[in-house]
Order: structure tokens, then C-alpha cells, then sequence
């Protein structure tokens, strides 16, 4: 159970939120600009391979000229493309966010469907990216295993997984449902900003005492 006989999962992650909210992890301001499950999902679409930042104005680029089905529909590849310049592959991005807009107004009248079978049907949606617009979007009991939730779930000793897909079994067996909607945010944003991929700040860490991953 590592840090848990400690805290708990919620005070776990409160703490996580405290310290990241004080950094001012940019997650916190990614999530403003996802207001609603449409442009949630286009924004878990562009987010793949590409850092925060570049992502954060891409869709702040984007949702000027189009945050619906509708609005998307009505631009060229070039011009989302243009818009959405450079995240990664943003030529293929581009053409996924038509089809997307389009399968979205001809399958379900315009709306973003709220079940993990459906969603996973959507061009270019897998399941991370389904997980992270149930969970953040509908509020859902969702889990969203990326590599920062599989990287802190096993050194602060919670799962012992090699794989995002086991980390999500083991994290689904483990935390309260109450709990399940906030923990890939407070990881997200712990992750970009203490627990980070190389250097984590150990040193600074409020969980240090009790982590067994710390350095
Ligand atoms: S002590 Fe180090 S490894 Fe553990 S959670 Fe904090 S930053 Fe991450």
C-alpha cells in the first residue's frame, strides 16, 4: 500500500493538488479551456505527443474559430491545420478533428456520446483519451492512466505495474469511487510539477517522508 497506511487516498491527494495548485501546473489552466466534452475531446486528440504548452495554445487557438461539431465541420484541413500548428502530426490531427466533428453530427446529433464503448468508437479516440473526457468532462468514475499516472502510481508504490493498462486494473481495484474523476488531474498536475519524469523534486517533496520512490 506504500503511502497510503499514511494518508489515505483522499488526503493523498490533497496534498498533491496543494503543492501542484502553488506551482501552478499547467494543467489547471489546460482544463479552463475544456469547458465542455466537445472540446474536451478535441483537446485530448491534439494533446497526444505534443508538450502542454504547445498544446494549451493550439486550442486556445483553435476554439476562437470553432468549438463545436458544427464550426469544425465548416473549416478546411489546411485552416485546422493551420490553427493547430505545431503540435504533433498536425496534419493527420487535422483530418481526424473533420472526421470527427462529421461522425459526431451524423451519429449522435452533434453531441459527444458519454459511454467508454462509444467514445472508443470516434475516430482516433483510445482509451486514455475516452477515460480523460468521461472522467474530466461528465464527471464519470473514469480513470485516465498517461504517463505521468502510470509513472507516480508506481513510485509512490501504489501499483507495482509495467504497463498503463495494468496500472489502470490495479487503480480501479483501489481507489474510492468517490475519488476515481480526480485523480488524473492531481497526478497530471503533481507530475508536471514535483514528481516529474527526470529530476523529480524529491528534495521539496511533501510526500517524500513516506514515499518509497523517493531519491
Ligand atoms: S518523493 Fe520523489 S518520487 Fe516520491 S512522489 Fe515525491 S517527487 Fe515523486
Amino acid at each position: 500500500m506504500g503511502i497510503l497506511e499514511h494518508t489515505g487516498w483522499e488526503k493523498l491527494l490533497e496534498l498533491m493538488e496543494a503543492e501542484a495548485r502553488q506551482k501552478n501546473a499547467p494543467v489547471y489552466e489546460f482544463r479552463k479551456h475544456v469547458s465542455t466534452p466537445f472540446r474536451a475531446l478535441v483537446a485530448v486528440l491534439l494533446s497526444s505527443r505534443t508538450r502542454d504548452e504547445t498544446t494549451l495554445e493550439a486550442v486556445k487557438r483553435l476554439f476562437r474559430r470553432a468549438d463545436t461539431p458544427e464550426a469544425m465541420l465548416a473549416l478546411s484541413e489546411q485552416e485546422i491545420a493551420g490553427l493547430i500548428y505545431p503540435v504533433g502530426f498536425y496534419r493527420s490531427k487535422a483530418k481526424r478533428l473533420r472526421e470527427l466533428a462529421r461522425v459526431l453530427l451524423k451519429e449522435h446529433g452533434g453531441r459527444v456520446p458519454e459511454s467508454l464503448e462509444e467514445l472508443l468508437r470516434l475516430p482516433g479516440i483510445g482509451r486514455k483519451s475516452a477515460n480523460v473526457v468521461l472522467s474530466s468532462a461528465f464527471g464519470k468514475n473514469a480513470i485516465a492512466v498517461d504517463t505521468h499516472v502510470h509513472r507516480l502510481s508506481n513510485r509512490l508504490g501504489l501499483v507495482s505495474t509495467s504497463s498503463p493498462a495494468e496500472t489502470e486494473k490495479q487503480l480501479h481495484r483501489l481507489v474510492p469511487e468517490e475519488l476515481k474523476s480526480r485523480l488524473n488531474t492531481t497526478f497530471v498536475a503533481f507530475g508536471q510539477t514535483v514528481c516529474k519524469p527526470v529530476k523529480p523534486s524529491c528534495g521539496s517533496c511533501p510526500l517524500a517522508e513516506h514515499c518509497p520512490g523517493a531519491r
